[in-house]
């Protein structure tokens, strides 16, 4: 009967329930979590999309919603009772407007990042938000996600880039706060709700997003240093010395280095010679390239730094570029890995990977520990992947244990247990032991008033 209802709602090129079309929706992208659904149903507007909500609601059936299905924590993926609806935003994908001299533009929740990012520079102006998932995560999945990426450092995550927002709300009322303002103090400023929510509240269809100016001419540089808290070092003379004009810092280990060189054609090394760690600076030297170099040279001289090359082309930048974000793509060729998507104070991050570091050894000597992150903003993907010629069932037997004491020293660090990647499936039941009693309460008071039959993505977060 539901199912009727929706293919009479959205048309025949709306909805599937092929197994073959169905299969790259019901995989998460690393393959740890599948699930199953009666139909994916992609309507088209709005509007279709509110009135599938009220049929669902109606029915008392659940609803997932599906951006790039790029996330990492499961939270795209229905459960595997097979009667939850999986909700695509995929033909959602229209740019509604630009406005440059207003510095924002209007999107659909399905635009894919990449061409939302053309957009905005077709008209000189810069959609900051950058991922290595760029070329298929969407709007809606980035800000249901509050994403981050690499240049939160200069321009915030996702979260800060939103002007207003336009959410279908669990009973399929439309709420259109599509406003762009940038100063509005009007009662409780709702869009934050659903910013970061992974679609547990509401969702998204359309965002008013901010714009800024292209950033001046940027330049690229790799950086061989002796440790990630020489990293931390080394950003803080740089963002004092460059005016703050640092867009990017991003860190990478040794081993994440060799498995892209190793993984990945048209690849190649930055540098001579190995270091155990390195950074790629983005940034604009406003004293000129000369200055910039110097300022890297007496970073050696202090022994924040081992040895540098700034890109000397854009082709050169793109290359080092693609090293740091072929990473993920890389370690999945070494086997099953462990991701700890977690941040600290930024100030720490030296003394963090060590005690980590540390602590994983001591649970197995053999794994190999691939770190890597954006020290600016605190965050250490501090990946953990099998130990070469070991068994992938004997490293999955571990892994709870890996991860304890992984968070464990998270904890003793103040940080986090989720940056970025937010919590889906895979972090929910630790949320609990991660937030006070009194934060739980309020957002399970929050999902309880703007959802209270629990259809919307219900499994994920709390
Ligand atoms: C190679 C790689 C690199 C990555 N790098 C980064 C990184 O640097 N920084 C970072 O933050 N993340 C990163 N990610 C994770 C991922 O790309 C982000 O979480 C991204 O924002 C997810 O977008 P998506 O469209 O794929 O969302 P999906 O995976 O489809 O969905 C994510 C969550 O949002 C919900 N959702 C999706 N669309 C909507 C909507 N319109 N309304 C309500 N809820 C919705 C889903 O139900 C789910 O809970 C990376 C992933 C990969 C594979």
């Amino acid at each position: 009967m539901l199912l009727e209802r929706i293919k009479a709602i959205v048309g025949p090129s709306g909805w599937t329930s092929d197994p073959v079309e169905l299969e790259s929706h019901l995989t998460e992208w690393r393959g740890v979590y599948r699930g199953k659904t009666p139909m994916m149903v992609s309507p088209q507007s709005t509007a279709e999309l509110a009135e599938v909500v009220r049929a669902c609601a109606a029915a008392g059936t659940a609803v997932v919603p599906q951006g790039g299905n790029t996330g990492l924590c499961g939270g795209a993926i229905p459960d595997d009772s097979g009667s939850q609806i999986l909700l695509s935003l995929a033909r959602l994908n229209r740019i509604r407007a630009i406005e440059p001299d207003d510095f924002s533009m209007v999107v659909e929740a399905g635009c894919v990042l990449a061409d939302v990012q053309r957009e905005a520079r077709s008209a000189s102006r810069l959609y900051p938000l950058s991922l290595a998932a760029e070329g298929s995560c969407q709007i809606g999945g980035n800000l249901s996600t509050n994403a981050g990426g690499t240049n939160v450092l200069k321009y915030g995550t996702a979260r800060d880039q939103v002007l207003g927002l336009e959410v279908v709300l669990a009973d399929g009322t439309v709420w259109n706060g599509l406003r762009s303002l940038r100063k509005d103090t009007a009662g409780y400023d709702l869009k934050q709700l659903f910013i970061g929510a992974e679609g547990t509240l509401g969702i998204i269809t359309a965002a008013s997003l901010r714009l800024y100016p292209l950033p001046p001419n940027l330049y690229t540089a790799i950086v061989a240093i002796p440790s990630p808290g020489d990293a931390v070092s080394l950003l803080a003379t740089l963002r004092t010395e460059l005016a703050d004009q640092v867009y990017a810092f991003e860190l990478i280990s040794e081993r994440a280095l060799g498995f892209v060189l190793r993984h990945i054609p048209g690849t190649r090394a930055p540098l001579d010679q190995n270091y155990p760690w390195y950074v790629l600076v983005e940034c604009a030297a406003p004293q000129g390239v000369d200055a910039l170099h110097g300022l890297l040279m007496s970073s050696i001289e202090l022994g924040y730094a081992h040895d540098a090359v700034i890109s000397g082309s854009d082709r050169e930048a793109a290359e080092f570029w693609r090293l740091r974000h072929s990473i993920s793509e890389a370690q999945k060729f070494e086997g099953a890995s462990l991701k700890h998507d977690v941040s600290v104070p930024v100030g720490r991050i030296g003394d963090f990977v060590e005690a980590a570091e540390a602590a994983v050894r001591a649970v197995d000597p053999e794994v190999r520990v691939v770190a890597f992150g954006h020290v600016g903003d605190g965050n250490v993907h501090f990946n953990i992947s099998q130990a070469t010629g070991a068994s992938t069932l004997q490293f999955e037997a571990g892994r709870e244990r890996l991860s304890e004491v992984v968070y464990a020293v998270t904890r003793s660090f103040a940080g986090s247990i989720s940056a970025e990647h937010g919590i889906g499936q895979a972090k929910r039941d630790m949320l609990r032991d991660f937030r006070s009693a009194t934060e739980l309460a309020l957002m399970r008071a929050v999902k309880r008033a703007l959802d209270p039959n629990n259809i919307m993505n219900p499994g994920k977060v709390l």
